[in-house]
């Protein structure tokens, strides 16, 4: 079928969904078309993050912070359990069931839009076309638009050294989807995705091993952040091994030997399963004709400027396959704004209050600048933190760990970065972000009512404690 549409979105996920719901919202006659398939073969919309990311990770660490808490946490409120198990069959039907929900929800909200969907692989051409083939390649529709968004997301990175078998040496998708708990994981990265699945199968009883090329482990988060989350997940029981290069993997008979390097010397471990967890690339592997016009760098990443244009008039592109973290929200964000640009408004991503999120326990949060960037680029600063643990909140829910960071300008007290690790804190970050948003001083969050007793205190406390003046802290 050839048909002419205001706006042809590429990708279904979160970028490309978003942009196309904001597209329509703003009456452009609006087709996304989506590629991915659920176990069945059939079109499940929502990109990664619904299928395969954030949604079933964020499922699968509940059911076992759930069964953590029971197993570790229950005795101190009194509550005793015996003979406790974990049925993984169920827990995977729990998580598929919410993915399904979910991901059926994008395709009605598409019907109440009237977003037109077409399933299959789409490629740019020349002249603003957009072709479509479905599963056995034939080509299926053509399409011309005013304008294009691509939206194609990223898939895991595969090393030569370590192929996928997809059984015994998986990526993160395989990783979701084991049907018993391995007894010993060998994972590679601690990235967000290492932690978190680590945390996953560690807390349902696998021995799990991350091992990190890096000597410094969460590099990007306040360093203080990140201590105090290696000695709660050291306590955990996941082995973090820094400094520790993965060189090979091999399978043999079921088992995996992987060989890493540390320092001079290399050594060997012999796990069940092995997930790969070093990163994501954009998915724009066939996604542009050579004479399409649009640019991609060496690794594959769609050029864009500020405002998510290419280099072709009208073609934009947004999310994980563009510079700039790969978290939905960006991606959502940026959809919205191409939007908002292209109906003739004024789409705004600020980049510099982008929160940063990982969902393990105790969570870990951020947003803005942390003190070692602000010194490098001779900011000067004040900073205030509160510890958790005397907040009564915490206390009473028997999760006294972690703190908060507020970091303010010297001079003018501008919010430039909150830093946190401790429970909900995924939930927290967002009055922050506001802040920062509404280039809030640490003084209109000190001076902020907070509702008594909850995890927030423990933000209001630490921007008192920027002046010095907490009221609940010694010292
Ligand atoms: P995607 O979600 O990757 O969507 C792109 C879609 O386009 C896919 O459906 C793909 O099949 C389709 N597509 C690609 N090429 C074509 C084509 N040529 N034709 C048709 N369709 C095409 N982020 C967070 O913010 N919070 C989290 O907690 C979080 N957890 C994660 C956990 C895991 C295990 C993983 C893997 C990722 C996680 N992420 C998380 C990252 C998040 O999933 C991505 O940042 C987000 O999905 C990116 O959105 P996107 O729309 O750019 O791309
Ligand atoms: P992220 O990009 O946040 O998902 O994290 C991926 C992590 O994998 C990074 O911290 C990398 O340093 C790490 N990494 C990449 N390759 C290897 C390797 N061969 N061995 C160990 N760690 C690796």
């Amino acid at each position: 079928m050839s048909e002419n549409f205001d706006v042809v979105v590429i990708g279904g996920g979160p970028g490309g969904y978003v942009a196309a719901i904001r597209c329509a919202q703003l009456g452009l006659n609006t087709v996304c078309i989506d590629k991915q398939t659920n176990a069945k073969g059939a079109s499940s919309l929502g990109g990664t993050c619904l299928n395969v990311g954030c949604i079933p990770s964020k499922a699968l660490l509940d059911s076992s912070e759930q069964f953590h808490k029971l197993n570790h946490q229950f005795a101190a409120h009194g509550i005793h359990a015996q003979s406790v198990s974990i049925d993984v069959e169920k827990m995977q039907s729990r998580k598929n069931g919410i993915v399904k929900s979910l991901t059926s929800g994008i395709a009605q909200l598409f019907k109440a839009n009237k977003v037109k969907f077409i399933h299959g692989t789409a490629k740019v051409v020349a002249d603003h076309t957009v072709t479509v083939v479905n599963s056995d390649g034939e080509l299926t529709d053509t399409f011309t638009a005013q304008h294009i968004i691509l939206a194609p997301g990223s898939t895991p990175v595969e090393l030569k050294s370590m192929p996928f078998n997809h059984n015994t040496i998986v990526d993160s998708t395989g990783a979701l989807n084991f049907d018993r708990v391995p007894e010993r994981i060998g994972i590679i990265g601690a990235g967000v995705i290492g932690l978190e699945l680590g945390s996953v199968w560690n807390r349902l009883g696998a021995d799990v091993i991350i091992l990190e090329a890096m000597d410094k482990f969460l590099a990007a988060a306040d360093p203080q952040v990140s201590k105090e989350a290696a000695r709660q997940f050291k306590k955990q029981g996941l082995d973090i091994r820094l400094g520790a290069m993965v060189q090979s993997v091999k399978e043999e008979s079921g088992k995996v030997t992987l060989t890493y390097t540390k320092g001079d010397s290399e050594h060997q471990e012999v796990v069940d399963r092995v997930i790969v967890a070093v990163g994501r690339r954009p998915a724009t592997d066939g996604l542009l004709s050579s004479d399409c016009g649009v640019i991609t760098d060496d690794r594959g990443f769609i050029e864009v400027d500020d405002d998510c244009r290419t280099s072709i008039e009208n073609v934009w592109a947004v999310g994980d396959a563009v510079r700039g973290p790969m978290l939905a929200h960006k991606s959502s964000e940026e959809g919205v704004a191409v939007a908002e640009r292209i109906a003739g408004g004024h789409g705004h991503v600020d980049f510099n209050t982008v929160p940063w999120v990982i969902y393990t326990a105790p969570e870990i949060a951020w947003v803005g600048k942390t003190e070692a960037e602000l010194k490098e680029e001779g900011i000067e600063f004040k900073s205030g933190s509160f510890p958790f643990a005397a907040t009564g909140r915490a206390k009473a829910m028997e999760e006294p760990i972690g703190f908060v960071k507020v970091v303010a300008d010297k001079n003018t007290d501008r919010i430039l970065g909150v830093h946190m690790v401790g429970p909900h804190v995924s939930e927290l970050i967002s009055e922050c972000v506001l802040a920062m948003e509404f280039r809030a001083s640490s003084e209109d969050l000190a001076r902020t009512i907070h509702a008594h007793p909850t995890l927030s205190e423990a933000v209001h406390e630490a921007a008192l404690a920027v002046e010095k003046r907490a009221i609940h802290k010694v010292g």
